[in-house]
């Protein structure tokens, strides 16, 4: 008799059985993988060294329906019939290559084009949402501020009404895809201080006024993530998005769907990682045995995918809350926190399962590991979270 074949334990066997996936999802997630593996794998270390990719790209993932994900078809989207699976398998995919935060960029739209289309005047449709569904334009979304981004009561970047016109002064930093947008959904200070005196203005990029520059230091991850300088910037009233001094009123969908994407895209990253660490496991030999026959070896491979199976058990069950009209937002906030700290786990144990080679440039882990702590700071940092989690509560 022969032995049983043991399971592969690759990226895909790492995500434990869905009771909620169905094969709309997985058509899907076909979809995304038939196109990442064309468009963007071959070209993935030419586009890390380079830290950006073509703007073709844009257009590419438009064609393959990938940018307009969620959208109405009117505007040249695939259509509103989606669910939060749908934002989660995007996240997975692009992220199963341990592509890091240069897709970012290509995502930026999901958060930034929703208030354009919802609260800003009908004509955006056309000139706003319908090029950037088809990836001819680029929109970023620049809230965080030099002087810090948890803090957003304290934004100081103003817009004064001046006739028919705001005067933008002030700046942002951190901004995905800033350095080659067309457009700019800006947090501004159209009022008093605090979250009450905070507007949405659409902000031509190209306007006089307006420069950017590669936010130092970020290069490596990606050159396109920017701060913008707002130079006496005069942008038209009618590029109010919403209602004045509300700005932040309608953005609470926005925030659920981005922390949704980053806990998704830190699960991808951990399962590519741990399927990395597993196959050289079983490849490297040390002391006369396997790596992976060595039960300390052994424990730590256990207990990632013990994590990392914990927080989809999780994972389900928030996207069934919130499918049949529940807002948990405690629950999410704890499972953004659960999700990226279980990456820093993963990647930290993965790079010690490979050793030196993880610094040889010939795998994916050393990449994740570095990228593994900006989810824990962007999109909600940590401990930003457990105090909304912590008044959600109640506590
Ligand atoms: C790769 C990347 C992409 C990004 N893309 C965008 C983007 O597209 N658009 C955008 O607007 N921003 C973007 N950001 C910025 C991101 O949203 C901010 O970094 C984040 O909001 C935290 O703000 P900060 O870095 O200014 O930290 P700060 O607000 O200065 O906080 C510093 C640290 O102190 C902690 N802290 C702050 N206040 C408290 C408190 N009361 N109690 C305990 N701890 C506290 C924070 O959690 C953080 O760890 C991006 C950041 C990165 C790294």
């Amino acid at each position: 008799m022969t032995a049983p074949e043991k399971p592969a334990l690759d990226f895909d066997s790492l995500r434990p059985p869905s009771p909620f996936l169905t094969e709309r999802h997985e058509a899907w997630r076909r979809q995304l993988r038939a196109f990442i593996q064309t468009e963007v794998a071959p070209n993935l270390d030419a586009w890390d060294a380079a830290a950006t990719f073509p703007d073709e790209v844009y257009t590419k993932a438009a064609k393959a329906g990938v940018m307009g994900m969620g959208f109405s078809e009117e505007l040249g989207g695939t259509g509103e019939d989606i669910d939060l699976y749908h934002r989660i398998i995007f996240a997975e995919e692009f992220f199963r290559m341990g592509s890091g935060v240069v897709f970012a960029d290509l995502a930026t739209h999901w958060i930034a084009l929703p208030p354009v289309i919802a609260f800003g005047p009908p004509e955006m449709r056309e000139t706003v949402a319908r090029p950037v569904l088809a990836g001819e334009k680029k929109i970023a979304f620049a809230v965080t501020e030099p002087s810090g981004g948890s803090d957003v009561g304290a934004f100081q970047t103003t817009a004064e009404k001046r006739g028919d016109h705001y005067v933008v002064n002030g700046g942002k930093t951190l901004i995905s895809g800033a350095t080659r947008a067309d457009f700019l959904l800006t947090a501004v200070r159209t009022g008093g201080p605090g979250v009450g005196g905070l507007s949405l203005l659409l902000i031509d990029a190209h306007s006089p006024g307006v420069s950017s520059k590669p936010v130092k230091g970020l290069s490596w991850y990606n050159g396109n993530n920017g701060s913008l300088t707002f130079d006496n910037v005069e942008v038209p009233v009618g590029n109010l998005i919403g209602i004045e001094n509300r700005g932040f009123a309608g953005l609470a969908n926005q925030f659920n769907i981005e922390r949704f994407s980053g806990i998704a895209a830190t699960l991808a990253m951990a399962r590519t990682a741990i399927a990395e660490a597993i196959d050289w496991a079983r490849q490297r030999h040390t002391f006369g045995q396997r790596l992976i026959d060595h039960q300390a070896m052994r424990h730590k491979i256990v207990e990632m995918i013990q994590r990392v199976n914990a927080c989809y058990a999780y994972l389900d069950i928030l996207v069934w809350r919130f499918g049949r009209g529940e807002t948990p937002v405690a629950d999410l906030a704890m499972m953004k926190i659960q999700a990226t700290t279980t990456l820093e786990h993963c990647a930290r144990e993965s790079l010690q399962v490979l050793g030196g080679r993880a610094y040889t440039g010939d795998n994916r882990v050393e990449r994740i590991y570095r990228e593994a702590r900006i989810f824990v700071i962007g999109g909600g940092s940590e401990e930003i979270l457990r105090d909304l989690a912590g008044r959600q509560l109640g506590l």
